[in-house]
């Protein structure tokens, strides 16, 4: 262990589960004598932390594709750190590592083969893309479009487009040579979808109940593909400005996440999905994990060259990591979501 750090470790503990929407009181911050480190474990510095949608999911009793957070034990993320301490000869102090399954903390200790070093080729991109662009929703972004068959020409609609999948998708799709069209939140997300060169963009809020009129009006020729993160009412639009043979792909449905089932309104214009012979497919992209080397390949290539940019919000400090989740899924935050938890090395 290093000499600076502490005797003791803050962790954010999984307290109670939300009914509907998460509220802080779901959380509870406390501080436990730092983690003794065991024969073939390392002691993981947290620098950042990743806020995702399908952190909502594992609060719930009811099992989702992946494993629940434990009621009494700190909540679990994705996290970029610094090793602080190893009893691994694969790990040495000083390490980047990126782990998949870490405390809500300022430290976490892990089998070491649960963190890996970063890729050395990704050196001289900013350290929280590993949790965005270099990570699970880069590459949920580009396997995604692949299940898309995507072909030069098409039109492609992708929802919560100035997100941490959605900002990826339009970019690969323009350098695919696809025409693009994008929906978020707020006038201001919607400008910075024109800046990335989406070729349209609007306002699925200000729209109210005309989201097929602003959709038919950002792309008149119709739909060849959506992509859909949200669900809901743009799913609904999007299958009714679908072109025949269109495909949809889902990635996931956030509007419906802090619904309960009676709550959630039903998409009323499915028979589309025959007449149109629209092909209708979800994925996870956990399931792709092998393809991993291929992405990182790309995504670096195209991150180093400028060819695609990417937007992260971060929020600071561990004590505000509740809050910074409980934004997101109200769409407060502007890009990836991320928490700072410590100084980057
Ligand atoms: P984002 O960074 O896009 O953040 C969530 C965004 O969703 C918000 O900023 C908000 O943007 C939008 N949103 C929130 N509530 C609503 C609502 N009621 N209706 C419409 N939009 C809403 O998150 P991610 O990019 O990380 O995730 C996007 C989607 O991809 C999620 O559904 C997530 O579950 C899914 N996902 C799926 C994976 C897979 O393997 N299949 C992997 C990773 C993510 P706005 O202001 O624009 O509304």
């Amino acid at each position: 262990m290093t000499t600076t750090t502490p005797e003791t470790n803050r962790q954010i503990i999984f307290k109670s589960r939300p009914e509907g929407w998460v509220t802080p009181d779901c959380f509870e911050m406390r501080e436990v004598p730092m983690p003794q480190v065991g024969e073939g474990e390392v002691l993981v510095r947290t620098v950042y932390m990743s806020m995702d949608p399908s952190m909502r999911g594992r609060m719930d009793a009811a099992k989702s594709y992946a494993p629940g957070w434990v009621l009494g034990e700190p909540c679990k993320t994705r996290i970029l750190g610094e090793v602080a301490a190893s009893r691994s000869d694969a790990f040495a102090e000083g390490d980047l590592v990126f782990g998949k399954v870490l405390d809500w903390a300022d430290y976490s200790v892990v089998p070491a083969k649960a963190v890996h070093k970063i890729n050395p080729e990704s050196v001289g991109l900013p350290l929280s893309y590993h949790l965005g662009a270099l990570g699970m929703p880069g590459m949920t972004a580009w396997i995604g479009l692949q299940i898309a068959e995507p072909v030069a020409g098409e039109t492609l609609f992708v929802s919560a487009a100035s997100g941490a999948v959605g900002q990826i998708v339009g970019q690969i799709a323009k350098l695919k040579g696809l025409r693009v069209v994008g929906s978020a939140g707020t006038d201001e997300k919607v400008a910075y979808l024109r800046e990335l060169g989406f070729d349209a963009a609007f306002n699925y809020r200000a729209a109210g109940d005309d989201i097929l009129g602003a959709l038919e009006k950002a792309a008149p020729e119709g739909l060849d593909i959506y992509f859909d993160n949200v669900g809901g009412r743009v799913l609904e639009a999007a299958l009714d400005h679908a072109k025949v043979r269109a495909r949809v792909v889902i990635c996931g449905m956030i509007s419906q996440y802090n619904l309960s089932r009676e709550d959630t309104p039903g998409i009323r214009n499915l028979p589309h999905i025959n007449r149109k012979r629209i092909r209708m497919e979800g994925f996870i992209m956990s399931d792709h994990v092998d393809r991993r080397a291929e992405f990182e390949a790309d995504m670096i290539a195209w991150l180093k060259s400028g060819q695609i940019k990417y937007r992260v919000d971060v929020a600071e400090g561990l004590e505000n990591a509740p809050a910074a989740m409980i934004a997101m899924l109200k769409g407060e935050n502007f890009g990836k979501q991320v928490v700072r938890v410590g100084a980057e090395p």
